[in-house]
């Protein structure tokens, strides 16, 4: 059944406030889950399952799904819809606020919700970092932004992700994919843990590079100087950066190692 019968066999309509652009046949979950890769041994985790089509082709792997849906009129067709498999666990709660401490290296796999994608992010690197894979539909012009190196989509985001992560664009999906069509192109990214994660404060790293960026227009050294005046030039020496450059030419190995030394 399309995504559409369903949703009018229960009498939903879409709320936009939650995100609620649902694929609208299995075509694109076909693609997400094949690229991802699952067996039936894996346990997957899906934020918004939504009227169930990506769960329900992750289902058919055979794989352990636990999906979180923060919208409970989605229960009674969530049950219908999966009355058969007895792999799927879905509980009606906002994913933010999951206990994921039972999860034993998961695999991540979801159209997640748009309005909420660096908390969701930073909610997997922090409460699951044994997770082994995550493989997630996001807005387009997030998807740029996780994957940039440097120039204009390059910013905290970019060096959040990229510390724990390596990131590829794996797919891109039209709007006429989901109900309704959203305005944007999205892209669905594949998020693979780094082994050597730098062993330093991340909420401190994280925090100084928001405040390098404050005003990406501006040089490095403006943006740092309301951190460390006067000795900003001489950090900077220290660590070959031309005072001039912007901060969204300057790499990640570039900002860990201007940290440690600070
Ligand atoms: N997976 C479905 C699909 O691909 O058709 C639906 C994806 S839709 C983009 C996002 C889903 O996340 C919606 O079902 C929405 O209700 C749900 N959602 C929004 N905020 C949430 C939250 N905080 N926790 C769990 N689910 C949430």
């Amino acid at each position: 059944m399309k995504t559409s019968e369903w949703l009018k066999k229960y009498n939903i309509y879409l709320k936009k406030s939650l995100g609620q652009n649902f694929l609208s046949t299995q075509e694109y979950a076909k693609k997400i889950v094949q690229k991802a890769g699952i067996t039936n041994n894996d346990t997957v985790i899906e934020i918004g399952p939504g009227a169930g089509t990506l769960t329900e082709t992750l289902a058919q792997t055979g794989a352990n799904v636990y999906a979180f849906e923060i919208d409970e009129r989605l229960k009674p067709l969530l049950e219908e819809r999966f009355k058969d498999y007895n792999n799927v666990h879905i509980q009606f709660i906002d994913f933010l606020k999951a206990d994921l401490s039972n999860f034993d290296k998961p695999k991540y796999v979801a159209n997640i919700p748009y309005y909420i994608t660096s908390p969701i992010l930073e909610k997997i690197f922090m409460e699951t970092p044994d997770f082994q894979l995550a493989t997630l539909m996001v807005q387009k012009e997030y998807g740029d932004r996780m994957i940039a190196t440097s120039g204009k989509n390059y910013s905290p985001l970019s060096i959040f992700v990229q510390f724990f992560c390596t990131v590829e664009k794996i797919i891109t999906v039209p709007p006429h994919a989901f109900i309704p069509n959203p305005k944007v192109d999205s892209v669905v990214i594949k998020l693979t843990p780094k082994d050597n994660i730098p062993n330093i404060d991340k909420k401190k790293f994280f925090k100084f590079v928001h405040i390098a960026f404050s005003q990406r227009r501006k040089n490095i050294k403006n943006n740092l100087k309301q951190l460390f005046g006067e000795n900003t030039d001489q950090i900077l020496e220290k660590c070959g950066i031309d005072p001039k450059t912007r901060p969204e030419n300057i790499s990640i190995e570039k900002f860990i190692e201007l940290f440690n030394n600070v």
